[in-house]
């Protein structure tokens, strides 16, 4: 199983979790839409599950597959497009933002349902 990002990530920018993954498994849509989202999404066949990715995200939005909360359950099948559909994605490039806020985590976690 693999790591998934789910979307608490939606528009984020900072993209810390590129910078440690050591298989550069990380991918985002060539154009986003009401289907593919505008957030990253982690390749299940290129991820080691080495868990590097999650302490680093800002959003607390990436997750072991096992803990995804049942409310983002769709966002399995979303990181799985990676793969499946691969020519819609690009392979993410480092764009590092400033961090959330503690406030700015837990109001994005309010907007999702979490
Ligand atoms: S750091 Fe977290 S919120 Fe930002 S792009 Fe990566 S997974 Fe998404
Ligand atoms: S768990 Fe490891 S291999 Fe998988 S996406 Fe995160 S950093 Fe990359």
């Amino acid at each position: 199983m693999a790591y998934v990002v789910t979307r608490l990530c939606r528009d984020c920018v900072h993209t810390a979790c590129v910078t440690v993954c050591p298989v550069e498994c990380f991918y985002w849509p060539k154009q986003p839409d009401d289907r593919l989202p505008n957030q990253v999404y982690i390749s299940p066949d290129e991820c080691i599950n080495c868990g590097a990715c999650l302490p680093v995200c800002p959003w607390q939005a990436i997750y072991d597959q096992p803990d995804v909360p049942s409310k983002f359950h769709e966002d399995i099948s979303l990181n799985q497009l990676c793969d499946k559909a691969r020519k819609e994605f690009d392979q993410v490039k480092h764009m590092k933002e400033p961090d959330p806020t503690p406030q700015d985590v837990k109001d994005n976690k309010k907007k999702w349902g979490l």
